[in-house]
């Protein structure tokens, strides 16, 4: 495969110096840019449950670093044991590079990196060999820019299961959420919270087809759960 990569496979990155930033900041326990979401149990339609999930967004002093955590484990997961090869490359070449790598039916995540450029970690024999400490400096390298972090399809993560399906989520602030479902005689009580999330309500839910349900949705403010992109959320 080397034929492709030529000279850009052989140029050495700095892998540990330039995340030190990052790295040094220490981040607090829960999200306070949580998002408010309506979940519903997918064994009871009608039992629902009000929480502010977290944002879950790369800049957030919470969040990113979960995510970037939860990251780095899951290319290590994929890898399985097997050597991990880095190749630093222009953005620009990425499709190129993507095909050659897919037609010698080897695996790839892209991880977008400062400067237009990206980092590809392989199975194939290419670049250079990293370590685990290496692959969580690329992921903390990964700029908030917009840039998403891709991957082969058979890496890619499979969607969220659990108990609860988010139905939909606000932008109403949890006061004025819980005065809704007073008011709406959804009944809300106070649901116990998993680590790390902000206080949790259980609530009636009408049908979901309802007009009754369609006034809660209206009256919270709500907008499709889709505007939230494919990530999935603690249950
Ligand atoms: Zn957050």
């Amino acid at each position: 495969m080397a034929r492709y990569f030529a000279r850009r496979a052989s140029q050495s990155w700095s892998f540990r110096r330039a995340a030190s930033a990052r790295a040094a900041r220490a981040p607090s326990d829960s999200c306070d840019q949580g998002i408010g979401s309506l979940l519903s149990d997918k064994g009871d339609e009608t039992h629902g449950r009000d929480i502010a999930l977290p944002c879950k967004s790369k800049g957030c002093p919470v969040c990113g670093p979960k995510r970037r955590e939860r990251k780095a484990e899951q290319i290590m997961k994929n890898f399985a044991g097997g050597s991990i090869h880095a190749v630093y490359i222009e953005d620009e070449q990425r499709d190129t590079f993507r095909k050659n790598i897919e037609r010698d039916g080897a695996k790839y995540h892209r991880i977008p990196a400062p400067d237009e450029r990206s980092i590809i970690l392989t199975d194939a024999q290419v670049g250079e060999v990293i370590d685990e400490a290496d692959v969580r400096v690329v992921v903390e390298l990964n700029p908030n820019d917009g840039r998403r972090m891709t991957q082969s399809r058979e890496w890619r993560e499979p969607p969220p299961s659990g108990r609860w399906n988010r139905v939909a989520i606000s932008p109403l602030n949890a006061t004025k959420r819980v005065k809704v479902y007073i008011e709406e005689g959804c009944e809300p009580v106070r649901a116990p919270t998993a680590t790390g999330l902000v206080g949790a309500q259980d609530v009636k839910l009408p049908a979901g087809d309802s007009a009754e349900m369609a006034r809660l949705k209206e009256r919270l403010r709500i907008r499709d759960e889709e505007q939230l992109g494919p990530e999935g959320w603690p249950q």
